[in-house]
């Protein structure tokens, strides 16, 4: 059965740790923190107990002494004047009316009571209430019979006895009368109402349910407060009252039930052995532990209120220990993933800590920049030092863009310093993963990768789209966005240009005669010598067969124009040695000139190409310039 329990709460254990997500660690903390906070606050409450019990205890110890002092005095008082009294009435019974009321006079006040006397046989001689009292039997009354039974001169108190006439309670004081032999000769009789002994009660405040009550020795109460007039447990006796007043103290205090009204109070006791009388004050149990109620509640209010702080601080560590957690979890796993995929990929990941300022390389990072540091100072030296002085600039006007936050990533293709002699191309990638909040950058993450071999494949296909083939010069394409260029370069600067159409003359000979392999040889050294005769910021382009075209990019004079297209026909005039043959052709070139002849592409051509044409008309191998219609004309 035990062992089931166990199970039970180990089961419910982990349910809790489950269903909230817990640790067990914090779980048992937070246990251990609530059971140390209500064993303390139990604690607490026990002393405040204790507190209240003693100081309750005092309290009625000495409500106790004053009321036993008032009891003994109250006594004391009655057992005088029944001595007195029964001087009296052996002495002058004929006047014994007078002294009691004379004495009533004096005590009238505070205390009602008879006087009575009962002859040798128990018949009432004498009652103080009534002069023409019947002479009843009350040889069956205790307080008559204890007197016979007893030879000796003590006083006797009564149970409170229902008066049978005034149905009123009243205790009997009495003391046996003795005649001049000293045989007994009846009884002396004080009747008080009980109220007497309890009247201490008003006088004193404890509370709601306290209760004065005045007992005889073998537990009969005599007098009880409050509601004595009701005569609720008047005369009744207290069950083993007798076993609790046993002991050397006079003096004793416990807490018990009413055996009267049931309610449980603290008693204090104190016994007065002269008259063989106890004296009792109880206070309700509630009553005295009231005065610590306030801070009972504020105890438990606490309480309450610290455990449920003590569970929130359990549950908010748990909470942001698990966030941060599944967090971690989340980043390794997503770090693995992209060190996977970048490693499946060849790529290096490069970490630029902007706050710090280091720059963090993978080792195939390393090994596509060419440098041996993990971590490099992020300088603009240190870039200068990584990035082909070509493309620097390139690099970081990508990077300040991106860093301003103008583009959505940074990627950039440039060539790297590696420290191998062979030129190599990285794609550089790149993203800004953190701002502060001004929005300024702290860390930026991406990734290198080797391109040289797609570059050295781009650029070769971009040659070959723009070049000929044959005499590696620009082609018609190059050449068109060459033209394009430098128009619109024109056009803003305000300079002039020119375009020199030209065709071989006769050169279909040497193919028919020397074959197509001569042909292309020449053709190859044509496209030399004429790369010869111009500068740098020129272009001369093989637009197709025999067809060449010039770019003079810039010109001062129309004139100048001709004098390059002279400059070509004489290079081409001259003798060709092709294959241990000499070989002679001549070409026939075409001059157009911007703004002069056209201000379009098209139109330029086209000029270039009918001044051409005219050259050959003219008789091949010259030089032709356009002629615009209307000066034509003119
Ligand atoms: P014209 O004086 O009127 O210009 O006549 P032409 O002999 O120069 O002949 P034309 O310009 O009409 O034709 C050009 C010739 O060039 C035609 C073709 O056989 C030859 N040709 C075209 N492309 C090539 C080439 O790539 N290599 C060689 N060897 N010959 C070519
Ligand atoms: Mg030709």
């Amino acid at each position: 059965m035990k062992k089931k329990n166990i199970f039970v709460y180990r089961r419910w254990f982990v349910g809790i740790r489950k269903h909230f997500g817990l640790s067990k660690q914090v779980l048992l903390f937070t246990l251990i923190a609530i059971i140390g906070l209500w064993t303390a606050i139990g604690i607490g409450l026990s002393q405040l107990h204790r507190l209240a019990d003693t100081e309750s205890k005092i309290e009625l110890e000495n409500l106790t002494l004053a009321f036993s002092e008032e009891v003994n005095s109250s006594v004391n008082t009655i057992d005088l004047s029944l001595i007195g009294l029964r001087s009296h009435w052996i002495r002058d019974r004929n006047g014994f009316r007078q002294i009691i009321s004379r004495l009533q006079a004096h005590l009238q006040d505070d205390v009602s009571f008879q006087v009575s006397i009962v002859d040798a046989n128990g018949k009432l001689v004498f009652s103080s209430a009534d002069p023409n009292a019947k002479a009843i039997d009350l040889s069956d009354r205790a307080h008559f019979k204890i007197h016979t039974q007893r030879e000796v001169d003590r006083l006797f108190i009564s149970a409170p006895v229902l008066g049978r006439v005034s149905n009123l309670w009243t205790i009997q004081f009495t003391r046996p009368i003795f005649d001049v032999p000293g045989h007994f000769d009846g009884v002396i009789v004080i009747s008080v109402a009980p109220s007497y002994f309890s009247r201490f009660y008003h006088q004193i405040k404890l509370g709601e349910s306290a209760d004065v009550t005045l007992v005889r020795t073998d537990g009969t109460i005599l007098a009880r407060s409050p509601r004595e007039e009701d005569g609720i447990g008047m005369g009744t006796k207290i069950a083993n009252f007798q076993l609790e007043h046993t002991g050397p103290h006079l003096t004793g205090s416990y807490l018990r039930a009413s055996e009267v009204d049931g309610i449980k109070r603290l008693y204090s006791w104190r016994s007065l052995p002269k008259f063989e009388l106890t004296v009792l004050v109880g206070q309700a149990e509630v009553v005295a532990f009231d005065r610590y109620r306030e801070q009972y509640g504020l105890y438990i209010f606490s309480g309450i209120g610290m455990t449920g702080f003590i569970i929130g601080i359990g549950y908010f560590i748990l909470a942001s220990a698990r966030q941060k957690a599944s967090a971690m979890a989340a980043l390794a796993e997503s770090e693995a993933r992209w060190n996977l995929a970048l490693a499946g990929a060849e790529d290096g990941v490069w970490d630029w800590n902007i706050r710090a300022g280091t720059l963090q390389l993978s080792r195939r990072s390393r090994e596509i920049l060419g440098v041996v540091e993990e971590v490099l100072p992020a300088t603009p030296e240190a870039l200068q030092k990584l990035v082909h002085p070509d493309d620097l600039l390139h690099v970081e006007q990508a990077l300040i863009m991106h860093l301003r936050a103008k583009t959505p990533n940074y990627k950039v293709e440039h060539r790297v310093l590696a420290s191998e002699k062979k030129e190599r191309w990285v794609l550089a990638k790149g993203m800004v993963v953190r701002r502060n909040e001004n929005g300024e950058p702290v860390r930026m993450i991406g990734t290198y990768s080797d391109v040289t071999s797609r570059k050295q494949e781009d650029n070769a296909n971009k040659y070959r789209a723009e070049h000929d083939t044959l005499t590696g010069l620009p082609n018609r394409h190059l050449f068109a966005d060459r033209l394009r260029q430098c128009l619109l370069r024109a056009k803003r600067e305000n300079t002039c240009f020119s375009v020199i159409y030209f065709d071989l003359d006769k050169f279909k000979a040497v193919n028919d005669q020397m074959g197509h392999e001569a042909g292309d040889l020449l053709l190859k050294e044509v496209g030399r010598r004429v790369t010869e005769c111009l500068r740098d910021s020129d272009t001369v382009a093989r637009i197709g067969g025999d067809e060449f075209v010039v770019l003079l990019s810039t010109i001062n004079t129309e004139e100048h124009a001709v004098v390059v297209a002279q400059t070509i026909l004489e290079a081409l005039l001259k003798p060709f040695s092709i294959q241990s043959s000499q070989v002679s052709i001549g070409a026939s070139l075409g001059v157009a000139t911007f703004p002069s002849h056209g201000n379009t592409e098209e139109v330029l051509m086209r000029c270039a190409d009918e001044a051409m044409y005219r050259a050959k008309a003219d008789g091949r191998s010259r030089v032709s310039v356009h002629v615009n219609q209307r000066s034509g004309a003119a």
